[in-house]
């Protein structure tokens, strides 16, 4: 498996993560405390040494902690986020190009930061039956979230993940 992130692929997704974190806590209204109290970290695949993928997916996201009704009913607020980024995935798609990788790497964590988002205010569970409908609703979201930002080439992966674009090439 692999190639897996180089350092500067590594920078450029901790600058997207900051960022993703940014654009949602204005347009969800969260508190400042809100990534203190759902605190997540990001990991790569190199990180993780998994063997493996899972299908069609360039991050996986896993929560830890009591199960979501004991925190729905004051038990325990506790939890924690991990999102894997599957890198080697994420370099075939975009052919390791920054132009591409930037935009490309803050979609997916924004796409990552509202299940968090939903999970913590019970709008769906983790356990949810239809992944399916939940991952549309997401797409929808995270598509609307990143309608007013100005980065480069952000528009083609907004077209890349609604499926009007098969690939990520430039021309
Ligand atoms: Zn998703």
């Amino acid at each position: 498996m692999g190639p897996f992130f180089q350092q500067a692929h590594l920078e450029i997704l901790s600058n997207t993560v900051a960022l993703s974190e940014e654009i949602i806590s204005d347009c969800f209204g969260l508190t400042t405390d809100y990534w203190l109290r759902n605190p997540f970290e990001v990991r790569t695949l190199k990180d993780e040494k998994r063997m493996t993928l899972p299908r069609g997916v360039y991050a996986h996201l896993e929560k830890y902690g009591n199960d979501w009704r004991e925190k729905f009913y004051g038990k325990d607020t506790r939890c924690l986020y991990r999102i894997v980024v599957l890198d080697p995935r994420v370099l075939e798609t975009t052919g390791g190009r920054e132009a591409v990788i930037r935009p490309f790497l803050l979609y997916i964590m924004t796409h990552e930061l509202i299940h968090v988002v939903r999970f913590s205010r019970f709008e769906c569970a983790v356990s949810v039956e239809d992944k399916t409908e939940e991952e549309g609703k997401v797409h929808l979201l995270t598509q609307s979230v990143l309608k007013g930002v100005k980065i480069p080439n952000l528009d083609l992966v907004v077209d890349f993940f609604k499926g009007e674009k098969l690939t990520l090439c430039m021309n």
